[in-house]
């Protein structure tokens, strides 16, 4: 086990997170919250309640937004308190957990009146500590799960922050979720899976469990399979996936919306995986490959070390000379040069700039550096 506190990122205090299978899941199980993006009328729940729990599938939690943050005015913006009952007369008809979105104090309190049995934190809230923390006030000594978006832009630490302020009220059953991030990327995903910023949080809070949200970073349902198989791949523990008895009908989000039949077929051919190798054999390969990769590491950062030194000798050279350190030319051929390099040997444009980017960058800070120094 890893320790329950924050570090990294300044800890500020002892977090006592439950792992899932402590009080929701099986070992070995996926966490799957589903239902629609938001409640919409008595008989669209029950339909979609009535299907879900036919076809058996394994929810621990059935979702439905009842207040609908929406980006521009006169969307459909849910149907407000009345949902709440609706939702109640589910729990009792079909002996579904509940949970929804609350993104102020007058949700979180409407939420414990009526019983609900989780609430999550929107893209939105998280990036709002005055509405995060009057939640966590107003849900104080409830104990009640909290499931944690991701900020809509990729900053690890509003996320952090967030789960903070619920782990200082005590708060054990907190989750965190990936709807993915705010994009202008030519990608086919609605959000940028935010996969490095998910990392960035495991490393601050290792105890936090994880799951992912395709549905959201996804915007179509016929992505949605890659993306939740792809979380798994990379260690979520569960997935939040919308679904409607008649998503083309949907008041929101219809077009990634599923229907019970299509979440059945998913939820089925999802392929677990697990954290640790289960025999010697496996551990022993693993630690070939990864011995290789620590030689290749040292290499490069011995090559870089040579890298910063020509860096070092350029900075000199322009200041003697009364050149400037940035080189738009030199930089567009180092750029170019180095893509052509990785096309031939089949690395990815992306990953290629990455890395000059990150070379470039270390190189102008050494030569600014020395032209800064005092003759
Ligand atoms: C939702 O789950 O329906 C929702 C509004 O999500 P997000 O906060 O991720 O946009
Ligand atoms: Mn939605």
């Amino acid at each position: 086990m890893y320790p329950n506190f924050l570090y990294f990122f300044n800890p500020i205090c002892v977090v006592q997170i439950e792992p899932l299978h402590n009080w929701i899941t099986h070992p070995n199980e996926l966490l799957l919250i589903s239902g629609p993006c938001a409640a919409e009328s008595y008989e669209q729940l029950y339909q979609t309640a009535k299907q879900i729990t036919e076809l058996k599938l394994p929810i621990h939690f059935f979702r439905a937004g009842i207040w609908k943050p929406r980006t521009r005015p006169n969307s459909f913006e849910g149907v407000g308190e009345k949902g709440l009952d609706w939702l109640l007369q589910i729990k009792k008809e079909f002996k579904l957990k509940s949970i929804i979105e609350v993104a102020n104090a007058n949700h979180a309190n409407l939420a414990k009146k009526y019983n609900i049995d989780a609430v999550w934190i929107g893209a939105r809230t998280t990036g709002n500590p005055f509405s995060v923390q009057e939640i966590a006030d107003a849900l104080d000594n409830t104990n009640i799960p909290v499931f944690i978006k991701n900020p809509i832009y990729p900053d690890v630490q509003l996320w952090l922050g967030a789960i903070e302020r619920f782990a200082l009220k005590g708060f054990k059953k907190i989750v965190a979720i990936n709807r993915g991030c705010h994009h202008s990327k030519s990608i086919n995903y609605r959000n940028d899976p935010a996969w490095q910023l998910t990392f960035d949080l495991k490393t601050a809070l290792p105890n936090i469990p994880i799951l992912c949200d395709p549905s959201h970073i996804a915007g179509q349902r016929n992505l949605i399979e890659e993306v939740a198989q792809t979380s798994i791949n990379l260690g979520f523990e569960g997935v939040m996936i919308e679904t409607h008895y008649n998503p083309d009908i949907a008041l929101s989000d219809k077009m990634q919306q599923l229907n019970p039949q299509e979440l059945k077929r998913i939820v089925q051919s999802l392929q677990l995986k697990s954290a640790i190798p289960d025999n010697d054999l496996i551990t022993e390969q693993l630690k070939q490959y990864r011995n290789e990769i620590d030689k290749i590491d040292e290499e490069i950062i011995l090559q870089l070390i040579k890298r910063n030194m020509i860096s070092e000798l350029i900075g000199e050279h322009k200041k003697k000379n009364n050149i400037t350190v940035f080189q738009l030319d030199r930089w567009l051929e180092i750029l170019n040069n180095r893509k052509e390099l990785g096309l031939k040997y089949n690395i990815s444009k992306d990953h290629i700039e990455h890395l000059c980017n990150l070379l470039h960058q270390e190189s102008i800070k050494i030569q600014a550096d020395i032209l800064k120094q005092g003759n």
